[in-house]
């Protein structure tokens, strides 16, 4: 049988492995993406990490037959190009992605696939994961951004212009601070994003009072909100003020999630859905007003809908990926 390698070619990192028929994962091997280099270096280097790969795996009596990208930016999946992208990657949008590689590689265009990382993901959970066996899954992930894909009959929905998945992007009502919409990367505002990532819940806490030296980052909000948590609210931490705006902070961005995600499954009724990300691994004090929030929102009929999170971690994408390529 014909093995294939998935890449997972992402803001800071990327990631691409040797994938068997069956979605194991072979061999990996990850390099920093040259994001400040512009395209052509992210493609040379993107190119030299692939045919590592394929020299290690044909070491092993592996022949590999294509490569499956999972990319950052808005991506033609027809033309294999990158429509648009974030400054993320510098030089990214207009990139020729799979044109690029497959001359890079000597292999036929025809043995290269490219769609959005996100989507890639979600195909990977969908397959293998957290999402397996159902015939529509949707995937949410809550990080640095808020991103999604509607995975129907194994292949993810990524919309006429290839910009389908952009679910950080709608109203919520919680996107507000007195009264004005707050303001989204996308340059719109208002959007569940501005609210409900991990840097939005970090502005958060410092719009509810909490101070950058007691949390310098989303992730000391979370372990000020932990140990106050811990503490039961009875003892008196001499910052009081801090721990309440960490917990505040905490239960807005996570109802302002759960609430779109809800809205979503009000809109596809997906058999079921995935919640992915940095702000999953923060467990329950996230996790429970999310999910509270969510099914807060739910039409009566969907009650039972399955909400679980993610299980393949970062090999997610690279086995999406290479879904893509697998006969
Ligand atoms: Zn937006």
């Amino acid at each position: 049988m014909t093995h294939v390698i998935g890449v997972d070619l992402g803001g800071t990192k990327t990631a691409a492995g040797v994938v068997a028929p069956s979605g194991e994962v072979l061999m990996s091997e990850t390099i920093p993406t040259l994001n400040r280099d512009g395209g052509e270096a992210i493609l040379d280097a993107t190119a030299a990490l692939i045919a590592g790969l394929v020299g290690r795996a044909a070491d092993a009596g592996i022949s590999v037959s294509g490569v499956g990208i999972g990319s950052a930016g808005v991506i033609d999946a027809a033309t294999g190009s990158v429509v648009a992208a974030t400054d993320a990657i510098l030089g990214w949008a207009g990139t020729e992605l799979v044109p690029g590689l497959s001359a890079r590689l000597s292999l036929p265009a025809s043995a290269v696939r490219a769609v959005n990382d996100v989507h890639a993901h979600a195909l990977g959970e969908a397959w293998l994961g957290a999402a397996k066996g159902s015939s529509s899954s949707l995937m949410v992930a809550f990080g640095t951004g808020v991103g999604g894909s509607f995975v129907l009959d194994g292949a993810p929905v990524l919309g006429h212009r290839f910009v389908g998945g952009h679910v950080g992007h709608f109203a919520s009502p919680h996107a507000y601070s007195d009264g004005v919409p707050l303001p989204c990367v996308c340059g719109g505002s208002g959007h569940v994003e501005a609210i409900a990532s991990g840097p939005a819940l970090y502005e958060a806490y410092l719009r509810f009072g909490g101070s950058a030296r007691e949390a310098l980052d989303t992730r000391g909000v979370f372990a000020l909100a932990s140990a106050a948590e811990a503490l039961d609210g009875g003892a008196d931490t001499g910052s009081a003020d801090n721990p309440a705006a960490a917990l505040c902070a905490i239960d807005v961005g996570a109802a302002a999630a759960g609430q779109a995600v809800g809205g979503l499954i009000n809109i596809l009724d997906p058999e079921t859905v995935v919640i992915s990300g940095g702000l999953v691994d923060a467990g329950d004090l996230w996790w429970k007003p999310m999910e509270f929030a969510l099914r807060q929102e739910l039409l009566l009929p969907l009650a039972s809908v399955p909400v679980v999170r993610a299980a393949l971690g970062n090999s997610a994408a690279i086995v999406g990926a290479a879904k893509l390529v697998l006969k």
